[in-house]
């Protein structure tokens, strides 16, 4: 393809983000790290890491969410008892066949028990690599949740500059906050374009865009955005008569990609999902005046997410960003697609299954691995809930 196709079409960004989503030995993040000396490469594990304090440490941050289905994870099984997700299996996969070996640093966050051992075990398998169980706040007062964050923010700060040999300064972090300010910034304008013409940024092809923020640099990925929305907008595409859904609960491991483009060949539009929620976890701009670990600490609080592993104090608000996603991007229903012997999604679905319920909102549920290969039980699923969707709903 022409290079100025690359950048200019649709076609040409998905094809390079689609390279760097198959490419699990990470080459381009190996080449990032080979072009200078000293440069160094942090790994980081769903849902969330402040990738602020990386970026300005200098360093690039790497998410790792698993193999995928093209990995055969050989050496993974023997860590794990079977019944428990997939994704530390073939992350440990990924590690033991030296396919991390240019990994300076993993950040584990607080977000399941799976994803805790997985540090300790890190630590212990790969010792000369720094590897940090990253624990956020449960409680979301400024006084305590925000005081002993913006304790963790700086234990992490330290670290990192302990790592590169020289402190990170705050107006380093200022920077750094700007430049991951604006790439939330098109996350969300691709979004927002999305769900009110679904045709014309399909849901795979957004995944595989935002999924190149995992290993670009947050400044080449913010490019690639741009230029995405850019290109979606210009080219006319065919409308489907499909219905308009959420799909949720696919927050951590990630569903195959195939699954993402069945859901949309059965006859559902992805509207709005939880999927690689670190691109857009914090919901507001964070504030660049001021003390940046604070400013870190008060969006982390008070503008972010809400997901299965954060803890939701007030009752009556459980599961409503659920309802409030589906009004704000026009959907028609739910898909709750979680990974099997996923704790936190599958123990928060009945609970927000009832309030789709009280609310009028219809569902369906399943759940997948990262390896699934099987489609067809989802594509029937998933087209039998378009279909009554689209005869049944509002009648
Ligand atoms: S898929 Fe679920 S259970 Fe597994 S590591 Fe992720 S959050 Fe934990």
């Amino acid at each position: 393809m022409d290079a100025s196709l690359m950048t200019s079409t649709t076609a040409g960004i998905v094809s390079r983000a689609t390279e760097l989503f198959e490419d699990l030995s990470f080459a381009t993040a190996r080449a990032w790290k080979a072009a200078e000396p000293g440069r160094k490469v942090v790994g980081y594990m769903p849902i969330y890491v402040p990738r602020e304090l990386i970026h300005a440490a200098g360093m690039l941050p790497l998410g790792i969410v698993g193999g995928g289905d093209q990995l055969e994870v050989i050496h993974g099984d023997a860590y794990y008892q079977s019944y428990i997700c997939r994704i530390p299996r073939s992350t440990i996969e990924l590690g033991v066949s030296g396919r991390l070996d240019f990994v300076d640093g993993m950040l584990f966050p607080s977000i399941c028990d799976v994803i805790r051992n997985l540090s300790g075990m890190w630590k212990m398998m790969f010792p000369n690599v720094y590897a940090r169980y990253f624990d956020v706040p449960q409680n979301y007062r400024d006084d305590i949740g925000g005081n002993y964050y913006v304790n963790e923010l700086s234990e992490l700060r330290h670290d990192l500059g302990t790592l590169r040999g020289k402190p990170i300064t705050d107006d380093e972090l200022r920077h750094s906050i700007v430049v991951y300010n604006e790439n939330r910034r098109l996350v969300r304008e691709l979004y927002d374009f999305r769900a009110e013409k679904p045709w014309q940024a399909p849901a795979a092809e957004v995944y595989l865009v935002l999924r190149a923020g995992l290993v670009l640099p947050v400044e080449d990925h913010s490019a690639m955005l741009r230029d995405y929305i850019a290109a979606a907008k210009a080219e006319e595409r065919p409308r489907r008569d499909n219905c308009r859904i959420v799909l949720t609960g696919a927050f951590c491991e990630q569903p195959p990609l195939n699954l993402i483009k069945s859901l949309e060949l059965s006859g559902c539009y992805v509207v709005d999902d939880d999927l690689l929620l670190v691109t857009r976890w914090l919901i507001g701009e964070v504030a660049t005046d001021g003390d940046p670990l604070r400013n870190l600490a008060s969006a982390f609080l008070h503008q972010s997410e809400s997901t299965a592993a954060k803890y939701e104090p007030d009752l009556k608000e459980k599961g409503q960003h659920l309802v409030r996603a589906v009004k704000r991007s026009g959907a028609e229903g739910v898909i709750f697609a979680a990974p099997s012997f996923c704790d936190p999604a599958l123990l928060d679905r009945p609970m927000l299954q009832h309030v789709l319920k009280d609310a009028g909102i219809p569902f369906i549920a399943f759940k997948y691995a990262e390896n699934s290969g099987q489609m067809q039980p989802i594509r029937e699923q998933a087209g039998t809930f378009a279909d009554s969707i689209k005869l049944w709903s509002g009648a």
